[in-house]
C-alpha cells in the first residue's frame, strides 16, 4: 500500500515541502504520497492525530505548529529537545516521535552546497525565536571561533545563550564595530516585511550573509550586498531539513542539488 505523508501548518497553500518531497519519491523510487493539510488553529493535534489514524507515516509541521507538535510527541530526539519545537513526526502503532531537522538542514546548506566551514569563524545568529533556538545546537557543533546572539528583544537573546553555553548574546544596538565572517538571519523581518533595523557590525572579507527566508531580496540581504558580502537565501535550508526528515522515514538521503536547481528554476 502506498504511504501516506504530509505537511501541516496554516496558512499552508503556500508549501514547496510536497513538490520537494515528490521530487525526492521519483527520484529514490519510493511508494508514497505527501499532501498539504490545512490545520485550524487550535486544531493541530486533532489533525495530525486524524492523519495518523487514516494511514499516515509522518508528517512535517510548520508555522504555527512546531511547538504544539513538540508537545504531540511522546518521544523527542535530542535536537528536537534542544530546539523546543517539532518539525518532523514519525507515526508509529505505539508511539509518536517527534524530530527537528532545521538545524541540520541550515548546517548542511552552509557546509555542502555554499562550501562554508563554519568551524573557527565568528557567527552572528541574528533573532531568538523558534527558527534561532532550533539552530544553535548544531551551529555549535561545528565549532565556530565565536556564536553571538543578537535580538531586537535582547532579554530574549540572553535566555538562549544562557540555556546553549558556548553562545553569547547582545541586543542589535551592541554590534557596533563588530566585525563577522558569517551572518544568518534568523529573524522574520523579511518574511513580514517589517523594517529590520540599520545593523552595525562590519562584514570580514569572504563573508557569507545567510536569510534564512526564501525567494525574496530581503531588506537584510540588501544591507549585505552593499559592502560586498556573499549573499543567500533559505531556499537550501528548506529542501536541506526536508531531505532530512525523508531519511527519517524513509531510510535513504535523497539528492538535494537537483531539487535546488528544479525549484531556483521555477
Ligand atoms: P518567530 O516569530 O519565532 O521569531 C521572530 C524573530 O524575528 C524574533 O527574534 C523577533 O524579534 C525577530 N523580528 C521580527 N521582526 C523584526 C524586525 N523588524 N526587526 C528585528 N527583529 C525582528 O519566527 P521563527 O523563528 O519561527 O522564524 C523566523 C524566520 O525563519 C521566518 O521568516 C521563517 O520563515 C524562517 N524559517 C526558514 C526556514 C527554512 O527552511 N528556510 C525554517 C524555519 C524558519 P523579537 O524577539 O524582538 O520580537
Amino acid at each position: 500500500m502506498t504511504d501516506r505523508y504530509a505537511v501541516i501548518g496554516n496558512p499552508i497553500a503556500h508549501s514547496k515541502s510536497p513538490r520537494i518531497h515528490a521530487l525526492f519519491a521519483a527520484a529514490s523510487g519510493q511508494d508514497m504520497t505527501y499532501e498539504a493539510l490545512l490545520a485550524p488553529l487550535g486544531g493541530f493535534a486533532a489533525t495530525a492525530r486524524g492523519f495518523a489514524a487514516t494511514g499516515g507515516r509522518g508528517a512535517n509541521v510548520t508555522v504555527p505548529f512546531k511547538e504544539e507538535a513538540f508537545r504531540l510527541a511522546t518521544r523527542l530526539t535530542g535536537r528536537a529537545r534542544a530546539a523546543g519545537a517539532v518539525n518532523t513526526l514519525v507515526f508509529s502503532d505505539n508511539e509518536i516521535l517527534g524530530d527537528n531537522t532545521d538545524g541540520a538542514g541550515l548546517v548542511r546548506d552552509l557546509t555542502v552546497n555554499l562550501a562554508v566551514a563554519i568551524g573557527g569563524k565568528r557567527v552572528l545568529l541574528l533573532g531568538a525565536g523558534g527558527a534561532a533556538r532550533g539552530v544553535i545546537l548544531p551551529l555549535l557543533a561545528e565549532c565556530p571561533a565565536e556564536l553571538l546572539i543578537a535580538n531586537r528583544t535582547a532579554e530574549k537573546a540572553h535566555t538562549l545563550a544562557r540555556l546553549f553555553s558556548g553562545s553569547t548574546a547582545c541586543s542589535l544596538a551592541k554590534l557596533a564595530g563588530r566585525e563577522f565572517d558569517l551572518v544568518i538571519n534568523a529573524t522574520s523581518a523579511g518574511l513580514t516585511e517589517s523594517a529590520l533595523p540599520r545593523l552595525s557590525f562590519t562584514y570580514a572579507p569572504n563573508a557569507l550573509a545567510y536569510d534564512m527566508v526564501y525567494g525574496k531580496n530581503t531588506d537584510f540581504l540588501r544591507q549585505a550586498r552593499a559592502p560586498g558580502a556573499r549573499a543567500a537565501d533559505g531556499l537550501g535550508m528548506l529542501v536541506e531539513q526536508a531531505a532530512e526528515a525523508f531519511l527519517l522515514w524513509r531510510g535513504i538521503r535523497p539528492e538535494t542539488m537537483t531539487v535546488l536547481t528544479a525549484l531556483r528554476g521555477t
